[in-house]
């Protein structure tokens, strides 16, 4: 019999409001049964948000620096239970065990960063123009943080969010994607165990347009921080905005890598094969698009093709494994719909393009790293953001015409350059209008103290990662303390007047 997880709430894990709950499969392996989740509404929320506000004060007025070390002891924690973690997050979402290991790592070095940035969470002194007069500024926590996060690095992301919040003083509401909700149970254990006050996490599980909405919608909660597709994310922003809360949105991408005709080629094949087919696509970082320089254009796709047809598809507990399954049904229909769209837009299938054959792969929702070629800048397989192993490679003269395609798309989160020209990896820098490019290396591989996130429609000015995420999760409170004994008015009586 498979597991009934709860939610956790007010200190305990309890069943959700509805009683009912949801099944959690592997992707790699449908008839094994991961266990049943809540499927909770919005009077779980509100019983979250009731129990998180009662610990607020406690936890605002607990220093900053030892907020900070119950998340160094979580740091260690998850150190030591890094490969049980990794290979239940692999079960449950499907990426082989390297990555999984790696999601664990991330989630590691944020919660050591954000330890450290307990004793660092700084204001300022500044003089005042005024004599006898002292100004600084100084963080106050906000108030209950509601988080909500996206399937494919189901232990980073939440941590990304999560450790700022509490260092910065606010207790924190957690809801995870659907499909990957034991990833999440498995980290506000480890929370717990580190000696967080139990009301300060609170953790409620269930579907998006139900939980996450409601979290969004609830008046007592003032800053949600979200990561997912645009279009959720453009309905987060729109309640946001008009219930007036503060909110970070980190969404889609629609990724290229392009490549020089002076590149490294060896190097620039490890990159793409990494960043579009690690995670089986499914990352907000993923290459999607492969811009090529016409000189190597055709010996490199052929390089891509074969590399790519060497891919072992499988069981990501499985160390053979190269690529592991998609996440659900949807997500494999939704794929088989674009190689559709991309044969009619008159792309041509190089690799891959349809659900592997053989009894091995038969019980999961598998697909072959895909390649299509002369992909039409504008058209819908170089527009979108597919979210699968599904590459497109477009043609291009010089670097001006790779900038201005790898520009023209409503994404901005990460590109990626492989050249051997100095002047041209600085232009690229200056004029790629992403949040993170990297030169000769792939879209992926954000490191986790520095800033994250993109422009255009991937994001809305915040970033998570690194420093900014500090801000975000504090309100900036200045104090003016005149000690002249009079009345001193500012830019009035100035030492000129
Ligand atoms: P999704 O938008 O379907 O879901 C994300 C989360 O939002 C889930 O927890 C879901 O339950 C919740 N949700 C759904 N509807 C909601 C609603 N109406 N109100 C509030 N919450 C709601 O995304 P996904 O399929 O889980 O993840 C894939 C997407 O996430 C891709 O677009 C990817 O690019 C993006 N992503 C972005 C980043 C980044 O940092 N920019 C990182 C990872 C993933």
């Amino acid at each position: 019999m498979a597991k009934t997880f709860g939610n956790f709430i007010a200190g305990e894990w309890a069943a959700p409001a509805t009683g009912e709950y949801f099944e959690n499969r592997n992707p790699a392996r449908w008839n094994d049964l991961i266990g049943r989740f809540p499927d909770s509404d919005g009077r779980d929320v509100a019983r979250a948000v009731r129990s998180a506000a009662r610990a607020q004060p406690g936890w605002a007025a607990t220093p900053a620096p030892a907020r900070g070390d119950i998340l160094r002891r979580v740091g260690d924690l998850l150190t030591e239970g890094k490969e049980v973690i990794a290979r239940a997050m692999t079960r449950e979402m499907g990426k082989v065990l390297t990555e999984t290991r790696g999601d664990v790592q991330e989630g590691i070095d944020t919660a050591y960063y954000a330890a450290s940035e307990g004793r660092r969470l700084f204001g300022r002194t500044v003089p005042s123009e005024l004599r006898d007069k002292w100004a600084m500024s100084f963080r106050r926590p906000i108030g209950v943080a509601g988080l909500i996060t996206p399937f494919n690095v189901p232990m980073a992301i939440p941590t990304w969010k999560m450790f700022p919040a509490l260092v910065c003083g606010n207790p924190v509401i957690l809801k995870p994607a659907e499909d990957t909700p034991h990833t999440a149970t498995l980290l506000v254990e480890t929370l717990l165990d580190a000696g967080l006050p139990a009301e300060v996490i609170q953790l409620v599980h269930g579907r998006g347009e139900i939980v996450g909405k409601a979290i969004v919608e609830h008046p007592g909660i003032p800053v949600i921080s979200f990561t997912g597709s645009s279009d959720t994310g453009a309905l987060v922003g729109a309640t946001g905005g008009r219930m007036h809360k503060r909110v970070s949105l980190e969404m889609g991408g629609k990724n290229a890598q392009i490549v020089m005709n002076d590149a490294d080629l060896d190097l620039a094949l490890e990159g793409v094969l990494w960043g579009a087919f690690g995670t089986t696509g499914q990352r907000c970082t993923a290459t999607s698009r492969l811009i090529l320089q016409r000189k190597i254009h055709d010996r490199f796709l052929r390089m891509v093709c074969d590399a790519a047809e060497r891919l072992r598809l499988g069981e990501g507990l499985d160390t053979k494994s190269d690529v592991g399954p998609l996440i659900h049904q949807a997500a494999r229909e939704k794929i088989v719909r674009y190689v559709e769209a991309g044969k009619k837009e008159g792309a041509s299938l190089e690799s891959g393009g349809g659900i592997p054959r053989g009894e091995r792969l038969s019980r999961g929702w598998f697909f072959r790293p895909t390649v299509f070629a002369g992909v039409r800048p504008g058209s819908r397989l170089e527009q979108e953001e597919i979210f699968g192993p599904l590459l497109s490679v477009i043609r291009v003269n010089d670097l001006a015409e790779a900038i201005r395609v790898n520009n023209d798309v409503r994404y901005g989160l990460s590109s990626s350059l492989y050249t051997s020209n100095l002047a041209d990896a600085f232009r690229a820098m200056r004029e790629l209008d992403n949040g993170i490019t990297y030169l000769n290396a792939p879209t992926i591989g954000a490191e986790a103290h520095l800033p994250f996130g993109g422009v255009k429609q991937t994001g809305n000015g915040h970033r998570e990662g690194g420093w900014p995420v500090y801000d975000f999760f504090s309100e900036t409170k200045v104090v003016y303390v005149d000690y002249s004994g009079k009345l001193q008015r500012a830019q009035i009586d100035t030492e000129e007047s």
